[in-house]
């Protein structure tokens, strides 16, 4: 599929059907995003004409069962991730923050009511989800969240107020879910919970976040709330406290260690040709043992990396989600894509600064795929918890 030389290819460990979403979703992504993502990246636009055909695809809502969803398994789901990731990393969280973020809490957590109002418009692509967690004191701590729902009475609507920051899709969402800590009636332990909040409700404004240097063609922003009224209908029934959050972003670091490999593969291919072409000295840059070092590290990092991710994703299709597997997944993915990245901008040379040339779009994005949903060192505090029996956050 790659037509790249890995050694421990994937391909023939996919069914028919995976190869053929798989070349699909390569098709499209080549055909739409590449010939735009440049321009998008530079203006520091999404693209938000793609969402209808986005949609076409099934890359919304991709693994979920019913209500015009896709339902694709975890793998064809991955090689989706793979053939956004290898465009731009931006593109692919718009699509992972609207399946994975937005749809799966509420097919996962929402009634019926919910489910039936919101997921079909999502699967369109007619509606824009956000995931609001993350707020400006509390980023890998999540338990420390401040924005707060109350209710005035037991049975009753609720009232927001918060600050979510460092929010993808929030400038242009329909919905948003956001977690606030609220008290139950009659406990006096706050306990997380979701709400499903509305463009339009009085007192919430989302204001765009500006001058990222990464992550460009992906809209992220504020979502501020300021004594927003909530209808109780709009509380996520099935799930209270951090596992609700959490349990989606376990969804989407999954499509992250797929996803990172697209752009991993895209910087390693990129390098290759470029020091297939480039001679100094009277010789391809290829030539060289140093280069070849690095193109043997890129192609090992990458065949492992895939290999990984197809192994967690089987494991998905048999019904086992081990969190810190994911974790494993996430962490090693992303930060062997960036440094692949960064390997693959140096061995460019001054054309590598270049936006022609890609690899520093790359290098740029990764560095925040590295950070967001359980930054590398988080990770591996996951890791070491798992090893030890010890928190060590
Ligand atoms: C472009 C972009 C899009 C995003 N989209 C979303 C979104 O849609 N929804 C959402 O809710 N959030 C989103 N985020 C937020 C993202 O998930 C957070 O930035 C991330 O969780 C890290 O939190 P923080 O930025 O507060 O960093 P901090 O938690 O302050 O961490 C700063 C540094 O300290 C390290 N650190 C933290 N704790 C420890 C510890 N105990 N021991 C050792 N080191 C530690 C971290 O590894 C990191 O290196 C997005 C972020 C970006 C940049």
């Amino acid at each position: 599929m790659t037509g790249t030389p890995y050694l421990l290819s994937i391909d023939h460990l996919l069914s028919e059907e995976e190869r053929l979403v798989w070349k699909s979703a390569r098709d499209f992504c080549e055909r739409r995003i590449a010939p735009v993502i440049e321009k998008h990246y530079e203006h520091a636009t999404f693209p938000r004409d793609l969402i209808p055909e986005f949609a076409e695809m099934g890359f919304l809502g991709a693994t979920l069962q019913g209500y015009g969803c896709a339902g694709m398994g975890p793998v064809a789901y991955g090689l989706t991730m793979i053939e956004l990731e290898r465009q731009d990393s931006g593109i692919r969280s718009f699509c992972s923050v609207q399946s994975a973020l937005a749809m799966y809490p509420i097919h996962a957590f929402g009634d019926e009511a919910q489910r039936e109002r919101w997921l079909p418009g999502m699967a369109r692509g007619e509606v824009i989800g956000a995931f609001g967690l993350t707020e400006p004191n509390s980023g890998s701590d999540p338990g420390s969240m401040r924005t707060h729902a109350r209710q005035h009475e037991a049975g009753g609507d609720y009232v927001l107020s918060g600050q979510k920051f460092w929010i993808t899709n929030s400038p242009i969402a329909d919905v948003m879910i956001v977690w606030a800590r609220t008290l139950e009636h009659g406990s006096d332990t706050p306990v997380v919970r979701g709400f499903l909040v509305e463009r339009g409700m009085a007192g919430l404004s989302t204001p765009e976040t500006k001058g990222k240097l990464s992550l460009r063609a992906s809209m992220t922003g504020e979502i501020v709330l300021d004594e927003v009224k909530v209808p109780k209908a709009n509380l996520l029934p099935g799930v209270s406290g951090l596992k609700g959050p959490l349990s989606c972003l376990t969804q989407a670091r999954y499509g992250i260690g797929w996803g990172t490999m697209g752009a991993a593969e895209a910087c390693f291919a990129a390098a290759r040709s470029y020091t297939l072409d480039r001679k100094q000295f009277g010789r391809p840059l290829a030539a060289t043992q140093l280069v070849q070092l690095k193109l043997a590290n890129m192609v090992t990092e990458i065949s492992l990396g895939l290999q990984a991710a197809l192994r967690v994703g089987r494991r998905l299709e048999a019904g086992h989600l081990i969190p810190e597997s994911i974790s494993l997944l996430k962490r090693n993915n992303c930060g062997k894509a960036l440094d692949i990245a960064r390997v693959a901008r140096d061995m460019h040379g001054g054309n590598g600064i270049s936006a022609e040339y890609q690899v520093m779009r790359h290098a740029q994005n990764l560095e925040t795929v590295n950070t967001y949903e359980g930054t590398h060192d988080v990770h591996a505090l996951i890791l070491g918890r798992a090893i030890t029996g010890i928190p060590a956050f």
